[in-house]
C-alpha cells in the first residue's frame, strides 16, 4: 500500500502549521514549525499572497497531510462524500475521520497518525474480535476496538498508553482498564478538531 516516506516535518512547515506526525517531538520546542514558522524551500520567507485556488489546493493539501492520505485515495473520498446525504465537506472529513489508524491515534493507543498506520499494518488492533491489519478500514457506530491480547502486554504498548495525555473525543467511549474502544456515533463537525476549511476542499473538486 503506497504511503508518503518523504520527511515529514516539511509538510508541517509547508502548510503553516502543526499536523503532528512525529509523536512526542511534536509536543517539544524541538518542533520546527515552532523553530522556524515559514514555507521550507528557498524562497520559503519571500512567499506571501496565494490565489484562490492556491489556498483551496493548500487546504486539501492540509487535509490530505494530516490524515497521511494520498491524493488518489484522498479523490476517492471525496467521490463517496459527495454521493452521500447531507454537506459534503463534513462527510469527507467524517470519512477521514473513520478510518482505523485515525481511531487508534485519537484514543491514544499510537503517539502519531504515521505510528498508528504502521501498528495497525502489524496487526495489533482488532474490530469486534477480528484482527484488522488494513489502515483504510472505516469503522462504524457501534463496533468495539481493542488492543489484541499479546499487544497489550508489551512495554512498547504500556508505554504508549501512559505516555499519551491527549483527550478521547466523545465520539469514542473508552474503557482504559481493560483498553476496549466503542464507537458511539460517527464524528459531526464541532466534535473533529481540524483546522481546515472543507468547503474549500469542495469547491476545488466541484472545479
Ligand atoms: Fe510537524 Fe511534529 Fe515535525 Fe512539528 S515535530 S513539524 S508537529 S511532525
Amino acid at each position: 500500500m503506497a504511503r508518503y516516506t518523504g520527511p515529514v516535518c516539511k509538510l508541517c512547515r509547508r502548510e503553516g502549521d502543526k499536523l503532528f506526525l512525529k509523536g512526542e517531538r511534536c509536543y517539544t520546542d524541538k518542533c520546527p514549525v515552532v523553530r522556524r514558522n515559514y514555507p521550507p524551500g528557498q524562497h520559503g520567507q519571500g512567499r506571501k499572497k496565494s490565489s484562490e485556488y492556491g489556498v483551496q489546493l493548500r487546504a486539501k493539501q492540509r487535509a490530505r497531510r494530516y490524515y497521511g492520505v494520498l491524493e488518489g485515495q484522498f479523490r476517492h473520498y471525496f467521490e463517496i462524500a459527495d454521493r452521500q446525504p447531507g454537506v459534503t465537506g463534513e462527510n469527507l472529513l467524517r470519512i477521514l475521520e473513520s478510518r482505523l489508524d485515525n481511531v487508534v491515534y485519537r484514543l491514544g493507543w499510537a503517539t502519531s497518525r504515521p505510528e498508528a498506520r504502521q501498528l495497525v499494518r502489524h496487526g495489533h488492533y482488532e474490530v469486534n474480535g477480528r484482527r484488522v491489519n488494513i489502515p483504510s478500514y472505516r469503522v462504524k457506530a457501534g463496533d468495539v476496538i481493542t488492543i489484541n491480547k499479546n499487544s497489550r502486554d508489551s512495554e512498547k504498548f504500556k508505554a504508549i498508553i501512559e505516555a499519551s495525555g491527549r483527550p478521547v473525543p466523545q465520539w469514542l467511549d473508552v474503557d482504559k482498564n481493560i483498553l476496549q474502544a466503542k464507537v458511539i456515533s460517527l464524528p459531526n463537525r464541532d466534535q473533529i478538531d481540524l483546522n481546515v476549511e472543507e468547503t474549500l476542499i469542495v469547491e476545488l473538486y466541484s472545479k
